[in-house]
């Protein structure tokens, strides 16, 4: 049997034996006989066997098309070899299913690459705009990965150098708990420092924690370094200090004044019952002042805990004002302070906590007071805006410096040049602007000049809501 080679096809394909035969006859009786009729015997038998050999190469292909593949495997003439063209039919049957698993294995790692790119993506992204720097770190210490928080902490802030994660330097410090916490790699394994960085006029302090990770099979990955900055903790922790030590100094002042009179009426130091009184007086004002200061405490920390009951009712601005007026006056009295009630004429019809925001204007004017040298003045002024009721304390006092205006209204903030004058906790104005801003959807303002004083302006809205109920009620049964 010959076999011809198809061009561009590697499939083999076998010749007609009676074919060849003819052609071989053909091809030898030609110069053989040398005649006209074995030259024609030879061409017939040539292109018979070449019309065969093209019937066979288009059942191939025909076989090599799924779409056709069934109907030319029942089709393929049973002279053409069957078995050979069944076993090519077979095989290239088992190659085009073995073709058409290994293209949806393709698409399916693919589809899986692609999620996992988008994934990690997602997760850089993510990384990337987290406010804390990062770091991961291989196994020779060297930065992998920075998120744009440590490329800034770094100073690295060219796109081209962060992608050059390696050549990022972390300092000696740092550097040094990265090595260390991969060199006790166990699961899990931690480390933190704290640490300062800058120089001094601009230095930060960090909390700096590196973990060792690692995949789901225990085989280590890196280690990821995390910088949270701590100067607010620390901070605060300063503040909590000094409010313990202020709060305790704002109740011991009271108490040993309250100890010391005690101890003179149970001795009976005093003949004269003027005297007496005036000392029971003092007492019952010491006991007022201790009064005022855990009630600050507990309003502050009830209404910033949401838990505290707020009673509004609608009642006349004025009313709830000079009460509070009234609460004041003795102690400007002993400051040799002038008092000054400027309340307006009109009816100013609010709705409101009594207590509390008369606790609210109690602290405003007890800080005017405080903060205002004897012989200077605190004036109340009430008036009624469209839509708004506003309050006014204002002092002739101190002032407060301009750089600390944006915070006083912060807990437990103190401004430094006046800490002297009075004692306090840095808690007062923070109740008041809760009280206002939170429980009365009002505003607090103040405007201050040192050497000057200051005024703080309340401004809340006006009205009273069961009038605005009742406005409401006939547009509801119209309904
Ligand atoms: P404190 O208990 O210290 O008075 P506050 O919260 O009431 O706390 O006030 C915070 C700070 O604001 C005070 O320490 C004081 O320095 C400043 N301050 C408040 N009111 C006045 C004022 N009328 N004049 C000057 N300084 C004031």
């Amino acid at each position: 049997m010959r076999v011809l080679r198809m061009k561009g096809n590697s499939t083999i394909v076998p010749l007609a034996t009676g074919a060849a035969v003819a052609l071989v006859a053909g091809l030898l009786a030609g110069p053989l006989a040398g005649g006209a009729a074995a030259a024609a015997a030879c061409a017939a038998a040539f292109s018979a066997a070449a019309a065969q050999t093209r019937r066979k190469a288009a059942a191939l292909e025909r076989l090599r098309r799924p779409e056709l593949r069934a109907t030319t495997t029942a089709t393929v003439d049973s002279d053409c070899y069957s078995e050979v063209v069944g076993e090519a039919v077979r095989q290239l049957v088992r190659l085009s299913q073995d073709l058409d698993a290994a293209a949806a294995e393709r698409t399916r790692l693919e589809a899986r690459a692609h999620v996992r790119r988008r994934r990690l993506g997602l997760l850089e992204s993510a990384l990337d705009t987290g406010e804390h720097p990062l770091v991961v770190t291989d196994a020779r210490d060297r930065v992998q990965f920075a998120n744009a928080a440590a490329r800034v902490l770094f100073a690295i802030d060219s796109a081209s150098e962060a992608e050059e994660a390696a050549t990022i330097e972390l300092c000696p410090t740092v550097q040094r708990l990265v090595c260390e916490t991969r060199s006790r790699s166990a699961a899990g394994d931690r480390r933190s420092i704290e640490w300062e960085h800058g120089d001094a006029a601009d230095a930060s302090a960090w909390r700096v924690t590196s973990t060792n990770v690692q995949d789901d099979d225990g085989e280590w990955l890196g280690v990821v370094t995390l910088f949270r900055r701590i100067d607010d903790e620390r901070a605060q922790n300063t503040r909590h200090a000094e409010f313990v030590s202020s709060v305790c100094h704002e109740l011991k002042t009271p108490l040993s004044g309250i100890r010391a009179y005690t101890e003179m009426l149970t001795d009976g130091d005093f003949d004269d019952p003027g005297q007496a009184a005036e000392i029971y007086g003092f007492i019952e004002q010491q006991v007022d002042r201790l009064t005022r200061l855990i009630d600050n405490m507990l309003n502050l920390a009830r209404i910033e805990s949401g838990v505290i009951k707020v009673e509004r009712e609608d009642c006349e601005l004025n009313d709830v004002l000079a009460r509070s007026f009234e609460v004041v006056r003795q102690l400007a009295d002993e400051k040799g302070l002038r008092l000054v009630s400027e309340l307006s004429d009109l009816y100013v019809a609010v709705h409101l906590d009594r207590d509390l925001f008369g606790q609210a204007v109690i602290n405003l004017l007890s800080n005017a007071v405080k903060y205002t040298p004897s012989g200077g003045e605190v004036r109340l002024k009430s008036r009624m805006l469209e839509g708004w009721a506003e309050i006014e304390v204002r002092d002739t006092g101190l002032g407060i410096p301009e750089e600390s205006l944006p915070r006083l209204f912060e807990r437990f903030y103190r401004v430094p040049e006046n800490k002297t004058a009075a004692a306090g906790t840095g808690l007062g104005l923070a109740l008041v602007h809760s009280i206002v801003t939170e429980l009365h959807n009002g505003s607090l303002r103040v405007e201050s000049k040192v050497g000057e004083g200051s005024a703080f302006t309340i401004s809340i809205p006006l009205g009273h809501r069961s009038a605005s109920r009742r406005k409401e009620r006939p547009a509801l049964a119209a309904k």
